[in-house]
């Protein structure tokens, strides 16, 4: 089989300077958002690239034409209701409401900052997949080391990791792809995807935007913007001679998992 790329992007409003205690309007949120997703736009449209788009339905309330129209190429799948809070309950009403605003059935979880819920809500709230998994050790957020490192089932759900390299499990999501080198990130990704048969990569569109002026951490901002943008560019047309691109649905189809 083909490699694939299981490309995809947290479509969201820009709430991390919350984090850090910066306020930002939820109004400036969405427009930085929207100006990241449209500074994507050329990739998005490119028949080489489908992706996912993990899209809060907050966000989709905004711009739910925009969300319509990705729809038809891309896969929407949820990343829950609002990007700042979260009840069990937005599990299932995010998708109904997607589902809603695409006329399609969405099928794919990924919570925002990849928070543990349990299997079970996932299931009850009618999704097929969790993308909510990143494998490895972040200090101070998370340490999955004794997760499996490619796709699984957890309590009857189906997780899609985020991938990591075979050895000693380095993240290839999105800081790591600001902050290496571009060669060493591209064999990293390649060593993984020779490995795993396929590649699972996500970013933020708010990246690709200058986001200097919001309070924070210098390794989150490093190269953000067009220089970042670029960056995507190579990555994306390097990874295009080995691999194909397709949405996590798809590639579910075509997958069995032990
Ligand atoms: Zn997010």
């Amino acid at each position: 089989m083909t490699p694939k790329i299981l490309l995809s992007f947290d479509v969201e409003e820009f709430d991390m300077p919350l984090e850090y205690n910066f306020n930002i309007s939820i109004e400036t949120q969405m427009e930085i958002g929207k100006k990241g997703l449209d500074n994507l736009m050329p990739i998005l449209n490119n028949d080489n690239y489908t992706t996912t788009l993990f899209t809060t339905a907050n966000f989709a309330n905004h711009y739910p034409d925009l969300i319509k129209t990705l729809s038809d190429k891309h896969e929407i799948a949820s990343h829950t209701f609002y990007h700042s809070n979260f009840t069990t309950a937005d599990l299932l009403s995010s998708r109904l409401r997607l589902s809603e605003i695409t006329e399609k059935p969405i099928t794919g979880l990924r919570m925002p900052r990849m928070r543990l819920v349990p299997m079970k809500d996932i299931q009850e709230a009618g999704y097929l997949y969790d993308a909510s998994m990143n494998p490895t050790w972040l200090p101070g957020r998370y340490n999955n080391f004794n997760k499996p490192r490619t796709l699984y089932k957890e309590e009857g759900m189906i997780r899609i990791p985020a991938s990591v390299s075979p050895n000693f499990r380095i993240p290839l999501f999105w800081l790591s792809f600001k902050n290496f080198p571009y060669a060493l990130y591209l064999r990293l990704a390649l060593q993984t995807l020779r490995k795993d048969g396929y590649l699972s990569l996500y970013f933020h569109p708010w990246e690709f935007t200058n986001i200097n002026a919001f309070g924070l951490p210098k390794y989150t901002i490093k190269g953000s913007d067009n220089e970042l943008l670029e960056k995507l560019y190579r990555l994306l047309n390097d990874l295009k001679k080995q691999a194909k691109f397709c949405t996590m649905s798809d590639f579910l189809e075509i997958t069995t998992i032990e």
